[in-house]
C-alpha cells in the first residue's frame, strides 16, 4: 500500500487497520515494516525545532505506530501505550481526585482490583464493586460524586456479560466517564466507544500481541479533553513501553483478526463438548444459549471470544490432577496466546481475592479456566479427555 491509511472514519475494515494503520513505509529507506526507534533522544535544528519527537519518553515513532494501529482499530483519534496494563489502569485513574468516587464492576481483574483496593483507597479515591448484569444496582450506586464508572466484559473468570450502552447512558446521566477494559474482547469482537464508552483499556499482554512475549497496556479515546489529559499523565508518570515490545504488539496486530476467528471457532466446538462431558458441572461462555448473557453478547459483540470456565465434578485434588495431566494445555496464568492455556482461578490469578469474596463471584474449587489457542482442535479435545481422566482416578 503506498499511502498511510490512517483511517479511523471507518473506511477501511479492521482486517486492514489491524495490518496497516498508524504505519507507512520508512520515508528514507522504504523499508515496509515498522522499524524499532531504539534512540532516547532526536536531533534538534535549533533549540526546539524538532520532527515531532524530542525524548524517549515523551514520543517515539515505533510507539506512534502502535498508538496508531489500536486507535484505529477501537475507532478512537486518540491512544496512547503503556508499560502494562495495569500501567494504563494506573494512568486513567489519575484522572481522579481525592473525594472522588468509582462505581466498579465485581468480577474486574484481580490486578485491577488491587489498584483500587490498595492503591487508590488509601489516596482518598473509594470505589464501589458491584454485579452490573442489573443496571438497577448502577443506577443506585452513582453518587454526586462518582466520577468514573468502571467495566470489563466478558468479565473474569466468570465470564459475565455487561451491558455497554445501557451502562454508559447511566454514567453519562451522572457526568462519569464510563471506561470499558476490553482485553478478553479484542476490537475484533467489540468496540465500546460505538457503544457510548468514553474510555477504552488494553492489557495488550493478552490477545493484541497474541504471543505472550510481551507486558504491555493501551488506553484509547475519542474524547479530546480526556485525551489531553492522558497524554499528559502518560508523560508525566512515564509508564511507557520500549520501542521493542511496540514493534512486537504491532507485529501481533497484523494476525489480529484471523487469531481471534479461530479462536471463537475453537472455544465454541471445545465450550459446546464440555457441556455436554459427564463430568463437568457447569460451563460458563457467553456463545452458549445457557450462558445468562448470551443474548445481550449476541447483541453487543461479534463472537463470544475464546476463553471458557467450567466446573469440575469433584474436590481440590481432582481439579489438581486433572490441571496436572495437560500435555497440550500449559498450566499458568495470563491469556491470549497462540498456545492454549488451562488454570485455576481460586489458587491461581484470583488467589489475591478473599475467599468469602471468590464464594459470592462463584469462583469455585472445581472452576478451571481455559484460554483456547490455535493449536489443531483434536489434540486439544484429546488433551481435556486426559484430564478427565486423571480427575476420575484422583477420585
Ligand atoms: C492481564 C489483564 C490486565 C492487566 O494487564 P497487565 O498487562 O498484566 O498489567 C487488566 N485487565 C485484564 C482483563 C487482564 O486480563
Amino acid at each position: 500500500m503506498a499511502h498511510a491509511p490512517q483511517d479511523t472514519h471507518g473506511k477501511l475494515h479492521l482486517d486492514t487497520l489491524a495490518i496497516h494503520a498508524g504505519q507507512q513505509p520508512d520515508p528514507v529507506h522504504g523499508a515496509v515494516m515498522q522499524p524499532i526507534v531504539l534512540s532516547t533522544t532526536f536531533a534538534q535544528e535549533g533549540p526546539g525545532a524538532h520532527k515531532g519527537f524530542d525524548y524517549g519518553r515523551s514520543g517515539n515513532p515505533t510507539r506512534n505506530a502502535l498508538e496508531g494501529c489500536i486507535a484505529a482499530l477501537e475507532g478512537a483519534t486518540h491512544g496512547l501505550a503503556y508499560s502494562s496494563g495495569c500501567g494504563a489502569t494506573t494512568n486513567v485513574l489519575h484522572l481522579l481526585r481525592p473525594g472522588d468516587h468509582v462505581v466498579c464492576g465485581d468480577d474486574v481483574y484481580g490486578g485491577t482490583f488491587r489498584i483500587f483496593d490498595k492503591v487508590m483507597k488509601p489516596m482518598g479515591i473509594e470505589a464501589s464493586f458491584i454485579d452490573m448484569q442489573d443496571l438497577g444496582r448502577v443506577r443506585a450506586a452513582m453518587r454526586p460524586n462518582t466520577k468514573l464508572v468502571w467495566m470489563e466484559t466478558p468479565s473474569n473468570p466468570m465470564l459475565k456479560i455487561f451491558d455497554i450502552a445501557g451502562v454508559a447512558e447511566i454514567a453519562k446521566a451522572g457526568g462519569a466517564p464510563l471506561v470499558v477494559d476490553n482485553t478478553f474482547a479484542t476490537p475484533m469482537l467489540q468496540r465500546p466507544l460505538d457503544l457510548g464508552a468514553s474510555i477504552v483499556v488494553h492489557s495488550t499482554t493478552k490477545y493484541l500481541n497474541g504471543h505472550s512475549d510481551a507486558v504491555g497496556g493501551f488506553v484509547a479515546t475519542s474524547d479530546d479533553e480526556l485525551g489531553g489529559r492522558l497524554r499528559f499523565l502518560q508523560n508525566a508518570i512515564g509508564a511507557v513501553p520500549s520501542p521493542f515490545d511496540c514493534y512486537l504488539v504491532l507485529r501481533g496486530l497484523k494476525t489480529l483478526p484471523v487469531r481471534m476467528r479461530q479462536h471463537v471457532a475453537s472455544a465454541r466446538e471445545i465450550a459446546g463438548k464440555l457441556e455436554r462431558h459427564p463430568q463437568v458441572a457447569r460451563v460458563i461462555y457467553p456463545g452458549l444459549a445457557s450462558h445468562p448473557g448470551h443474548a445481550l453478547a449476541e447483541r453487543q459483540m461479534r463472537g463470544p471470544g475464546g476463553m471458557i470456565s467450567f466446573d469440575l465434578k469433584g474436590n481440590l485434588d481432582q481439579s489438581r490432577a486433572f490441571l496436572k495431566a495437560l500435555e497440550v494445555f500449559a498450566c499458568a496464568e495470563s491469556l491470549g496466546g497462540v498456545e492454549s492455556l488451562a488454570e485455576h482461578p481460586a489458587i491461581m490469578t484470583h488467589a489475591s481475592i478473599p475467599a468469602e469474596n471468590r464464594r459470592a463471584l462463584g469462583i469455585s474449587d472445581g472452576l478451571i479456566r481455559l484460554s483456547v489457542g490455535l493449536e489443531a482442535i483434536e489434540d486439544l479435545w484429546a488433551d481435556l479427555d486426559r484430564g478427565f481422566a486423571a480427575a476420575t482416578r484422583a477420585g
